[in-house]
């Protein structure tokens, strides 16, 4: 099971990868967007790290709800409002919970997309977070119900965002910023797509 300590160190390690891939990040959406999108996520996880003490003896549902607030108000843009949504509705599933199952994980993730295709509007194939996440979470999903262990199903789920964000270089946006580009958008990896396989490689990473 994922304990609720594990839940915490997950944001962490993913507030790592997010430090350290803040200028990678940004080059990505230099070529497609503002070039902002690297400093919005550091910006938004480092306000989280600093909310993390308050939050060692809280149920994993008010961990993630503090997580999607504390975005809500600290990043601006598409991306901060987008996993603001993630985390509160992914919160909203887990409320009271103390420890999650696979079975709990796939729930959350699900209700975290869910939230992300409500606000955004963004269908697979436009180029977004999306991109990385749906396939992710259909690779979860199968690994689940054919009675894989968590962390084989956590590889699978970040292998198919890996292969979801490398899959959005050739599609032309149809969401964000990048639609402003029409055509000229092919060829440029999406920067969330990559923030979101990231979010999903720091949970199997963590979670194993
Ligand atoms: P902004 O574009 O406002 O500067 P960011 O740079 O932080 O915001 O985030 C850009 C990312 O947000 C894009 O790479 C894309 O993955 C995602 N995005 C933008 N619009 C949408 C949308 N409508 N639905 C889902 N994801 C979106
Ligand atoms: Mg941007
Ligand atoms: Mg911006």
């Amino acid at each position: 099971v994922i304990t609720r300590d594990k839940v915490l160190e997950w944001i962490k390690r993913y507030a790592d990868l997010l430090a350290e891939n803040r200028d990678y990040l940004t080059q990505l959406d230099a070529a497609i967007g503002d070039a902002d999108h690297g400093a919005n996520m550091d910006r938004g996880f480092k306000a989280v790290l600093n909310k993390m003490p308050e939050l060692a003896d809280k149920d994993i549902g008010t961990i993630l709800k503090t997580v999607g607030m504390t975005l809500l108000a600290t990043v601006g843009g598409a991306g901060g409002p987008l996993y603001g949504t993630f985390f509160l509705q992914a919160g909203m599933k887990t409320t009271g919970k103390m420890e999650l199952t696979l079975e709990d994980w796939v729930n959350a993730l699900e209700a975290g997309i869910t939230g992300v295709k409500n606000r955004g509007k963004a269908e697979l194939g436009d180029k977004t977070m999306i991109d990385a996440l749906v396939p992710a979470w259909n690779a979860l999903k199968q690994a689940a119900d054919n009675g894989n262990n968590l962390s084989e199903a956590l590889d699978r789920c970040a292998r198919a965002a890996e292969e979801g964000m490398k899959a959005t270089i050739p599609l032309v946006a149809r969401k964000g910023r990048a639609s402003y580009l029409g055509e000229r958008s092919a060829g440029h990896q999406d920067p969330g797509a990559t923030s979101s396989y990231l979010m999903l490689r720091a949970a199997a990473e963590v979670w194993r």
